[in-house]
Parts: C-alpha cells; structure tokens; sequence
C-alpha cells in the first residue's frame, strides 16, 4: 500500500485583513512542526504579506483561482506566472462558489488547472455535487464528468494535480459528508484517475465540507482521504491547527 502524506489547506475565501491574517499565520507557525503537509490558499491581494510572513516555513501558499490565460486584455484576472513571482505552491481551480457564481465550466477548469501546472503551480481541483444532484443519485456522475475534463485536458500530466472532493451541500452548511460517504466517492474519482495514470496511487485525494477540529480525524483516516480543503475552521489558528493535526 502507498503511504501518502496528509496535506491539509486552509481555503481563506474572502476573509481577512492585515491584523487578522498576521495573528492567524503566527498562530499556525507557532504550532509547528506538523506531520503532514498544511498550506494556505488566501485573497490575491495578501499573497505578498503571506509570502513574507511564511517564507522557509514548512507552510505553504496558494490561491483560490488562477486565469486560463498567460497573459492579456483579461481585466480582473490574475496569471499562473503572476503567482509563480510570489512563491505560490498551490492554486484551488473550480471550487463550487466560482462554478455557482462566476458560471466556471468543466472545460474552463481544465483550462485553470493547465496554466496552473504550466507555471510549476499544482492545482487543487475541486470536483462536488449539489444537494438535488446526490438525491436523483447523479453524484458519482457529477464528479467523473468533472474531473473527466481535467484528465482529457491535461492527459498524463493529471498525476501531479490534486483533487478535492467537495460535497456543495457540505460546503459552509455545518453538514459533513459521513466518512462512508466521503470514502466511496474518493475511491470513485481514485479509480478514474487509475485509469488515466499510473501515479493515481501517490496522488492526493482531499475532502472538502464542513471539516473541523471534531469530525477530521475520522475522515482523514478513510482509505482515500489525504487530507482536507477548510474553509470555516481555517480562519481560528486553533481550529486550523486541530485539523491540520488531526491529519497526522
Ligand atoms: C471550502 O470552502 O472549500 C470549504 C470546504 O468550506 P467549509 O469548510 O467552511 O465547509
């Protein structure tokens, strides 16, 4: 069996300011070491401060979205190679909120994904279905459809991306998929991915919902569980720190 190390990411959204986030990133520092991996993925305009604040930390730093575009006429949109200059590791692509809100599409999510990995970014993709789509029994659909796009994308490169299974119904609901039901979609998408590549095995799974202090341990010890994308409870340093901890 593959010993794949945790990693737990904490997805800020649109939260923070300067005070906030320089008391949360020292409550995070300050509970080093972790046995797993811990990142960050915050607001575009705090990428420069959190560079500083994490530099040769073994905490690393991210985005929520990245453009499908090198560069160009695209107002508003921040390029792969942008946040490359700043030390980015990760890039969340396709999260729900940016498919719900912004009308991200499957193959604009490949797009992100391709120009993340382009620039030495990994992306974080996130794949889930709605509350109506797991009641006519569509979730298994959903996701395979979702990250069937990413796979056709970025054909063997698709190994070096992570996923993150992330119920919407589970999303800042305070609802938490059950570890059954996390696992069998994790084991859904682990086997879609063996289908497309041999690292299928080393690549990290994440589940994403309403994970906290109290219910990660469980989760993150299901067999295709690699950790977790946090929303919620990565905004509290002792809340993060849980999780993260939970992951070891
Ligand atoms: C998220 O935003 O990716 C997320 C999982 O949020 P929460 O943990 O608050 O449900």
């Amino acid at each position: 069996m593959t010993t794949r190390r945790k990693l737990v990411v904490g997805n800020w959204k649109m939260h923070g300011s300067h005070a906030a986030n320089a008391d949360l990133l020292q409550g995070i520092l300050a509970a080093r070491p972790f046995v797993g991996e811990v990142a960050v993925c915050v607001p575009f305009p705090y990428l420069s401060e959190v560079a500083v604040t994490l530099a040769n930390s073994s905490v690393a730093w991210g985005s929520q979205d990245v453009s499908a575009h090198a560069q160009g006429a695209y107002t508003g949109e921040v390029s792969a190679a942008m946040l490359a200059e700043f030390g980015c590791r990760y890039a969340i692509v396709g999260h729900s909120e940016r498919r719900a809100y912004h009308a991200e599409s499957d193959q604009l999510v490949a797009d992100k994904a391709k120009a993340a990995l382009a620039k030495g970014l990994t992306p974080i993709v996130c794949v889930g279905e709605t509350l109506e789509q797991r009641e006519a029994g569509e979730t298994e659909a959903v996701v395979k459809r979702q990250l069937s796009a990413v796979i056709h994308t970025l054909g063997q490169c698709i190994g070096e991306v992570v996923v993150a299974y992330e119920p919407v119904w589970a999303i800042g609901t305070g609802r938490t998929a059950s570890p059954e039901q996390a696992q069998a979609v994790h084991a859904v998408l682990r086997a879609q991915l063996a289908a497309a590549t041999p690292r299928a095995t080393e690549m990290k799974l994440l589940y994403g919902g309403s994970v906290k202090a109290d219910n990660a341990a469980v989760l993150f010890s299901q067999a295709d569980i690699d950790g977790g994308l946090i929303g919620g409870a990565a905004l509290k340093a002792a809340d993060f720190v849980a999780v993260a901890r939970a992951a070891g």
